[in-house]
């Protein structure tokens, strides 16, 4: 009798366990339940908060930086650059692998032709301040033709400006893109690092289907960084 009377006790306070542990268990349900809508809010809040930080300062800098839509550039020292056709210099770097470019394409046919390399800062004072004043052009018009001295991609050493050898009327011109050079370069030269710098999408500069730039290096890479991520966010 005093058996029972005890296995029922230990009965009760198992249930009473099992009773208690399982309302502690909803319990604890309850209070996820509840607060659930609360964290489907935390990843857009930390959105937010990054854009207001970080975005907001990444675009004042970018602001900061570019006179009249161009990225500033250095000068790239003479020693690193090497004469690619009489009186054209590029960066050593990208040397052998525009020569190899140059020459896939006279395999096909395509004879391409280098207008202009390495450009000094001085040069493009010259180009900027002298020549383009001359056609009677204020600055904002002359930087989408041309970089404002300091900021061209041509004074890194890694640009280059094509020609088609075969049309030499279309130098320059937004013409060349018709030339079987350009349509050649558009298919092959990211095989040899080249791309376009200024497309048709170009907010700020004119379209200059010439002009391409080397991305075949860590170095020039670093230099790029800043225009390629520009162009990630407008495209
Ligand atoms: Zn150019």
């Amino acid at each position: 009798m005093e058996n029972d009377k005890l296995a029922k006790n230990i009965n009760d306070i198992q249930e009473a366990q099992r009773e208690y542990l399982k309302n502690n268990r909803n319990f604890k349900f309850k209070i996820l339940y509840f607060l659930s809508p609360l964290l489907l809010l935390l990843p857009p809040l930390f959105w937010f908060q990054y854009q207001k930080v970080f975005a907001s300062r990444s675009s004042n800098s970018k602001y900061d930086e570019k006179v009249l839509g161009h990225f500033p550039y250095f000068e790239i020292s003479k020693n690193n650059l090497i004469e690619i056709q009489p009186n054209i210099f590029v960066h050593k770097d990208m040397y052998s692998s525009l020569l190899r470019m140059k020459s896939e394409a006279e395999r096909e046919g395509i004879f391409l032709i280098f207008l202009s390399g390495f450009r000094s800062i001085e040069l493009q004072e010259e180009i900027f301040y002298s020549l383009k004043a001359a056609r009677n052009q204020i600055a904002l018009e002359r930087a989408k033709v041309s970089a404002p001295p300091g900021y061209s991609e041509h004074s890194t050493g890694f640009a280059i400006d094509i020609g088609d050898a075969q049309n030499r009327e279309t130098d320059f011109e937004v013409e060349f893109e018709n030339t079987r050079a350009f349509k050649w370069l558009k298919r092959n030269a990211a095989k040899y690092h080249f791309r376009l710098s200024f497309d048709r999408n170009h907010k700020s500069v004119d379209y200059e289907p010439w002009h391409w730039r080397y991305e075949g290096s860590i170095d020039s890479l670093k230099i790029f960084e800043r225009a390629n991520r520009e162009k990630n966010i407008i495209n």
